[in-house]
């Protein structure tokens, strides 16, 4: 099996590099800095997402005739690799281009394309996704938000949590109960709800590194037009279960990024200081880098069987499993490396005069959320366990 590029692609990779390269926004200034926030990082996000769309490089796979590229899995693959070498944010929008998006051209009406998709591509709409409840997380079957068709509208009731971007959303994917008299994961629709509908509000929640970017929503009353049901009344798991699909694909490319931590762990090794000595030349350190280097390796050819599944015009399956599994947790184990190499430093906050550069600390904060969201690592494993190896149900 050749798992080269072709002279094409890497033609293709050429392309895209020097696009980034000369199109890249600038690092934070000094003033920047000192008044970091997640509003200043959301506008700067967002204007870089409006040069890449201008660039014509947002759903690269997306079929043409829906504002995308008509692009191939391994173009879009090169450019992810190509933004994570630069360590550069994918844009905003990214639940709306990953998985309401491909759940639209999957489920929905040509009117609910022709509606919805271009403006996700170019971040005019925002979206979240509306699943966990504080009764539903790993089991989505157990979702309580109730809709109830009243002639022309669904009236919404309910709350939702860990929404993901919902205060900065225009538009939620949610998934409700419209029949609680039936077996629970045969009551449960897709509705397409305008986030500025009376009787929807957001209540931002914190996470430990100071960001808010989930929330509660709570629904009270909320009236959704019956047009915008997406896919079958009641078929909402089989939605429901797609959706999570392109996630986990999505998840599992979007942090391509870990081929990019290693090398950043390699560069601090050598920058610092262990004992007296480079933590290059420490045994220990060593083993732990090439033990990273054979699983990043590993992570990189699983996630090609993936990719090969969806170059043969199948839609995700279990196998996104493995790579959101794998990629998260690994991702994960180098980060929280970084702090083994900085020691005391690794605890300082980016506005401190004497934080190491790479945002360690807050990196290190942020990534314990990455095996949790989108499905813990424990439900991949029962995912992995009865749909790929055919174990009994636990
Ligand atoms: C950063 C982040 C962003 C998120 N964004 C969104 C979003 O945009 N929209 C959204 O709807 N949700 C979102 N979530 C919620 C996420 O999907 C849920 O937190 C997750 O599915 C787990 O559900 P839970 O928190 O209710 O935990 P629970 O389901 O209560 O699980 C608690 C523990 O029990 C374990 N467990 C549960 N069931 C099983 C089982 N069958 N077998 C073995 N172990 C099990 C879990 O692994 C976990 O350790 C987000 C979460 C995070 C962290």
């Amino acid at each position: 099996m050749d798992f080269n590029y072709t002279p094409e692609q890497e033609q293709y990779r050429m392309a895209v590099r020097s696009w980034l390269e000369e199109n890249q926004p600038p690092p934070l200034t000094a003033e920047e800095r000192e008044r970091i926030s997640e509003d200043l990082l959301w506008e700067r996000n967002k204007r870089w997402h409006k040069r890449l769309y201008d660039g014509g490089w947002i759903g690269l796979s997306w079929p043409r005739e829906y504002g995308g590229r008509g692009a191939s899995f391994v173009e879009q693959l090169i450019f992810q690799q190509e933004l994570a070498r630069l360590n550069l944010p994918i844009g905003i929008n990214v639940l709306g281009i990953i998985m309401t998006g491909p759940a639209l051209m999957q489920w929905g009406t040509e009117a609910q394309k022709a509606r919805y998709l271009m403006p996700i591509l170019a971040a005019d709409e925002i979206w979240c996704e509306g699943m966990s409840e504080p009764g539903a997380g790993s089991d989505l079957a157990a979702i309580q938000t109730r809709a109830e068709l009243q002639g022309d509208y669904f009236v919404v009731e309910g709350q939702k949590v860990w929404t993901t971007v919902a205060h900065r959303s225009d538009f939620c994917q949610l998934f409700v109960r419209t029949d609680p008299d039936v077996p629970k994961h045969r009551g449960l629709s897709a509705l397409l709800v305008d986030m500025h509908s009376p009787g929807v509000s957001v209540k931002p929640l914190r996470q430990m590194s100071g960001d808010a970017e989930f929330n509660e929503i709570f629904f009270d009353d909320v009236r959704v037009p019956k047009e915008n049901l997406l896919g079958p009344l009641n078929q909402g798991w089989q939605v429901l279960v797609s959706t999570l699909m392109h996630e986990r694909f999505g998840i599992s490319e979007t942090i391509g990024g870990s081929e990019v931590i290693l090398s950043q762990l390699i560069e601090l090794a050598k920058e610092v200081e262990m004992d007296g000595a480079s933590a290059a030349l420490d045994d220990d350190i060593r083993q732990q880098l090439a033990q990273f280097a054979i699983e990043v390796t590993a992570k990189k050819y699983n996630g090609l069987r993936a990719l090969t599944k969806r170059l043969k015009g199948q839609q995700p399956g279990a196998e996104s499993s493995i790579g959101k599994l794998v990629s998260t947790e690994l991702s994960q184990r180098m980060t929280k490396f970084a702090s083994r190499l900085l020691g005391n430093f690794a605890t300082l906050e980016r506005h401190s005069a004497f934080a190491p550069d790479g945002d360690w600390m807050r990196r290190t904060l942020q990534v314990e959320a990455l095996t949790i969201a989108g499905g813990t690592s424990a439900v991949q494993k029962n995912m992995i366990g009865e749909r790929m190896l055919q174990l009994p149900k636990g």
